[in-house]
């Protein structure tokens, strides 16, 4: 019998994936990001998967100390950084490195008054115009922090890309030539480059790439799928059956009757909502699959449960097998659908849906 919600992590996809960058930036060393848990796919069983890979990047502290306390010694950036003294001394208990990218963090670690040391990462803003330090700003951190008894130099040198998935704009090659230009007489290693910067800006690759979604085996950009980019999907999503029916032409289904049928039509009802982060903006004619074939979304999506048109499937019944999104439903086209991006979806589990490993 097949479970209500669940989604499945194939391990091996994501070392499939690992391979793969490792192709488009063969010199670059990998920092994994597995921020958000992992993207949706659980950082813990991401980190054990990721045992070879040179560091993992989180964005937050908490995540950092989460994998610590798990029993990972492996080298974690905090991308985030931190706020206050208090943080900071968390982020040298725990041996994390931390972004820097404020005056604020500076001033920190000129009052640090303790024994303990820590690897930073100054952030030249190149135009995201979100975290980070610019001209004059950069110039001075980077001189104070290099004043700092507490942190090991030389300091590590990043920035992030604002554009990188718009292939056609020249705001990328201006934001990788304003980083290479600043930071061109610094001894540090470099970062530039997310997911779309390693596959197609091979000026972003650097000393560290730092991919996301790719890792996940999913595409950066909206006009591509993973599979295109010889990526294997890592999350699959799955639910079952759990009614069908038959209703007569011209009757409404689920909230607000939304979609009303012209004929005679055998629905089935499916144990997936957006309580489970399957996206309630998924429109009439969604792909679904029923006991591996594609079926259309009929109607609103409620917060436990999907409806979907079974007028091809006369055999599927009660218990069969759902997939939302996986290996022959990319979860790109569902995120078309839905008007947003894969991105959403995968941190949009919810932590009723039960994870399994292939493994
Ligand atoms: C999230 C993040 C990444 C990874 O981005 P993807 O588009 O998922 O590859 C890289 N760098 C920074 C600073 C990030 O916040």
């Amino acid at each position: 019998m097949n479970a209500a919600a669940y989604t499945i992590i194939d391990l091996a996809a994501i070392k499939h994936n690992i391979q793969k960058i490792r192709e488009y930036a063969p010199k670059a060393k990998i920092m994994a990001v597995i921020k958000a848990n992992a993207y949706g796919h659980g950082s813990l069983r991401i980190a054990s998967a990721l045992n070879d890979i040179d560091a993992l990047a989180v964005a937050r502290l908490d995540e950092g100390i989460e994998l610590r306390k798990a029993g990972h010694t492996i080298r974690i950036i905090v991308l985030g950084g931190f706020v206050g003294e208090q943080e900071l001394d968390n982020l040298m208990r725990f041996n994390l490195d931390s972004v820097v990218h404020s005056l604020e963090q500076v001033a920190v670690f000129e009052h640090y008054k303790g024994q303990q040391n820590i690897t930073v990462w100054l952030k030249l803003d190149t135009g995201m115009n979100r975290l980070g330090l610019k001209d004059l700003d950069f110039t001075l951190a980077y001189q104070r922090l290099v004043a700092c008894s507490c942190i090991n130099q030389p300091i590590a040198l990043m920035t992030h890309l604002s554009n990188a998935d718009d292939t056609k704009s020249d705001i990328t090659l201006k934001q990788i030539a304003l980083f290479k230009q600043t930071v061109k007489q610094y001894q540090g290693e470099k970062s530039i480059a997310n997911s779309a910067g390693v596959i197609v800006w091979p000026d972003s690759l650097s000393d560290w790439v730092r991919p996301g979604i790719m890792l996940y085996g999913i595409s950066p950009f909206n006009d591509k799928e993973g599979a295109e980019l010889a990526l294997k999907p890592v999350m699959s999503l799955h639910s079952r059956l759990i009614a069908v029916k038959h209703i007569a032409a011209g009757e409404a289904v689920g909230y607000a009757g939304s979609w009303v049928s012209e004929q005679k039509t055998r629905l089935g009802v499916v144990a997936i909502g957006y309580a489970d982060g399957y996206p309630r903006q998924a429109k009439n004619g969604t792909p679904v699959l029923v006991n591996k074939q594609r079926v259309a979304l009929l109607g609103r999506v409620s917060m436990d449960m999907i409806t979907v048109d079974l007028s091809t499937q006369p055999q599927a019944k009660v218990g069969d097998s759902v997939i939302l999104w996986g290996e022959n439903l990319a979860i790109e086209e569902i995120a078309r659908y839905s008007m947003t991006i894969p991105y959403t979806l995968l941190c949009g589990i919810t932590a009723r849906v039960a994870i399994k490993n292939t493994d």
